[in-house]
């Protein structure tokens, strides 16, 4: 489809078009296999000679159109989808580091991004070196070693709310031949565009906005195109894939070889694709993205200046507040709003906060963030659990931190709801 069209048209049209006479809806192709006539033509989809769909594990005609749908909607050239955001973020960085490698991350990642790099993957030999998102760029770059394959980060951090200078921060990860790896789950497509800013790979938990409904656990790795894999940083690329018959993925693939990559090698080795049913539930919360996410973050903006002004809070914490450090940033990198998620803390701490948690009756105490319905959670206690001290404090997750995930209900009620809460701690 035409990535010209405006983001709207894209999320309501983009990754499907239905053949004369056939569902206005794209299907779901809940298959694990496809039939064929004859023996050459699944051979030549092994051998990658023509496109098509063989097997569900590598690829299915509805998370197909889920992928067509998000590629467009980031305008990039190819998606790949994933059983879920924490895969998303392994493979992403997986299809370009191997034991030995080094990445650089900003440490206010999501509490389950800094637990896979600093443990699960350190075990599995990548090492990372964590800065502050609002490091010096020179402090950033003094990280990159001769064996770093990425700078990773997060567009809008969970549940620090940090919003990142994309544009800063791909600058210096070119100058070394690096691509720039961001995590664009909280701002979505809608409110910002990270290839606009030179970002080379975006990722999603798709569970979140994307979805937006609180149905389908998802993520994606999406793929600017452009990036010069020759650049002597990364010979997989460039070298025969001998677990594919010499497959060379920059030569064979050169629109889209990052991607294929990811999708040839990991989705088909590890085993962990989007199931169809997700594809076609996230597909279908995808298609309103635009209208949810104007109204979270109209919602998110009122309370949190709601809160700001109340008595019993003691901090707020939302980029889209003009009182915001983050301010002129969310301004450049999210015109349209700055999200649905806010942080506060009331007077009296983690205990005035956790009476204040237990007594709201709208907003729901639930382990999950993006939903249409408000939720609050404490991450130091739930999300982010498993960080040590030093981490919670580089992640910017203070011990009486509350983060709401403002819903799409009437402001009037929620106001409501968080005052009469207020009131009883
Ligand atoms: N990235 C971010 C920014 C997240 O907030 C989350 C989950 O909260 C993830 C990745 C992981 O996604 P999932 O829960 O879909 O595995």
């Amino acid at each position: 489809m035409n990535q010209k069209l405006k983001l709207e048209t894209l999320a309501v049209q983009a990754g499907y078009t239905p053949e004369n006479g056939g569902p206005r809806v794209a299907p779901i192709a809940q298959s694990t296999t496809y039939k064929y006539d004859d023996a050459q033509s699944v051979a030549d989809l092994f051998d990658l000679k023509r496109p098509g769909f063989f097997y569900t594990r590598l690829a299915n005609p509805t998370v197909d159109c889920f992928e067509k749908k998000i590629a467009a909607l980031e305008g990039g050239v190819a998606a790949v989808a994933t059983s879920s955001g924490q895969n998303a973020n392994t493979l992403a960085i997986m299809n370009i580091a191997r034991s030995g490698d080094h990445i650089v991350a900003i440490s206010s990642l999501y509490g389950g991004t800094v637990s896979l790099f600093s443990n699960t993957l350190k075990k599995m030999g990548v090492e990372f070196t964590f800065v502050l998102p609002d490091a010096p760029i020179g402090e950033l770059e003094a990280a990159i070693r001769p064996n770093t394959k990425a700078i990773f980060a997060e567009v809008l951090a969970n549940p620090a709310l940090i919003v990142l200078d994309i544009e800063k921060m791909a600058q210096a990860a070119h100058r070394h031949g690096l691509p720039l790896i961001v995590d664009n789950t909280f701002p979505t497509p809608f409110l910002c565009r990270p290839f606009e800013f030179g970002a080379d790979i975006v990722t999603h938990s798709t569970t979140k906005y994307i979805d937006g409904h609180a149905t389908s656990v998802g993520g994606i790795v999406v793929e600017k195109g452009g990036f010069d894999w020759s650049n002597g940083r990364f010979p997989e690329f460039i070298n025969p894939d001998e677990s594919y018959h010499g497959l060379v993925y920059t030569k064979n693939f050169p629109e889209a070889p990052y991607s294929v990559k990811l999708r040839v090698q990991w989705i088909r080795d590890i085993g962990t694709p989007m199931m169809p049913f997700n594809a076609f539930l996230s597909m279908i919360g995808v298609e309103t993205l635009h209208v949810r996410m104007e109204r979270h973050c109209q919602n998110a903006l009122a309370l949190a200046e709601f809160l700001e002004s109340h008595p019993k809070v003691a901090w707020v914490n939302y980029p889209g507040l003009k009182s915001s450090p983050q301010h002129a940033l969310a301004q450049k990198y999210m015109p349209r709003g700055a999200s649905g998620v806010l942080c506060f803390g009331v007077k009296g701490g983690k205990a005035a906060g956790e009476k204040v948690m237990n007594s709201l009756k709208i907003a729901a105490i639930v382990v999950h963030v993006a939903d249409i319905r408000t939720g609050v959670l404490h991450p130091a206690s739930m999300t982010h659990r498993q960080l040590s001290e030093q981490e919670l404090i580089a992640a910017g997750v203070s011990s009486d931190l509350i983060r709401v995930s403002v819903g799409i209900e009437h402001i009037d009620d929620l106001k409501a709801d968080f005052d009469q809460a207020l009131r009883q701690a």
